[in-house]
């Protein structure tokens, strides 16, 4: 069966990563979370005292040391920053609300893009974010857009900090959700918006297996009409 790319782009926390995740190793692709390697940044941003107090973050300073930024993941899908696993730091709510402003900066964004271009250009990949149907892979054979209310997704959020012993407070993680939601949609380089030809998943009140078995239904569908 021909390899197709499979573009997953949608809202924060509402489980693109899980979905994405099962769906690559399912069909044996690449996964690529795309969240990850903002994260990344982000995360160095903060270490290098380029973020400032209301998460905003010096620009120029960033821009200018991003050839040094070296991102990427380890064999076992952890992310990488300079060759350090940053896995679990990156999850933890001091880059969450700092990444959406990283990312909102296009010299970053051409950064990342081109990398994630490169990691998929053999096709064979499921790759999750916020704009891999419109801008990374826009004739990726495979387009979802997943949404879920704000307040299940930040319960899931607050659900997988929680049992990975982070700190977690409900109402902090539920603002940080609708902010980065907001700042997502409305920066002007390629803004967080549905690709026209995706397929939305709404999964509010949908069991992971569930969302499993609608996906690979999408997957088989347009598979066989390859052939
Ligand atoms: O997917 P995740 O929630 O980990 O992404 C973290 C942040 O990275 C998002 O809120 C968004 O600001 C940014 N992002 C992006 N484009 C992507 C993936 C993530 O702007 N393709």
């Amino acid at each position: 069966m021909r390899k197709i790319t499979i573009a997953v782009d949608g809202y924060s926390s509402c489980g693109k990563s899980t979905i994405s995740k099962t769906l690559a190793r399912t069909l044996g692709y690449i996964y690529v979370d795309t969240g990850a390697m903002y994260r990344s940044i982000a995360l160095y941003a903060l270490r290098n005292g380029f973020v400032k107090e209301d998460g905003g973050v010096e620009k120029d300073a960033l821009i200018a040391v991003l050839k040094n930024i070296i991102v990427g993941f380890s064999s076992d899908g952890s992310a990488m920053l300079n060759g350090e696993n940053v896995e679990s730091e990156i999850r933890g709510m001091k880059v969450s609300n700092c990444v959406s402003y990283v990312s909102a900066i296009p010299e970053v964004r051409h950064h990342l893009v081109e990398l994630q271009r490169i990691m998929g250009r053999n096709g064979g990949v499921v790759m999750d974010g916020r704009d891999i149907g419109t801008v990374v892979f826009p004739n990726a054979e495979l387009k979802l857009f997943v949404t879920a209310d704000a307040a299940i997704r930040a319960q899931r959020r607050y659900d997988e900090l929680k049992a990975n012993g982070q700190p977690a407070n409900y109402d902090e993680i539920l603002e940080n959700v609708k902010k980065r939601d907001y700042l997502d949609e409305t920066r002007v380089e390629s803004p967080l918006r549905k690709a026209d030809d995706a397929i939305v998943l709404d999964n509010g009140n949908m069991t992971i297996s569930e969302q499993n078995a609608w996906v690979m239904e999408k997957v088989m569908d347009i598979c066989q009409n390859l052939e």
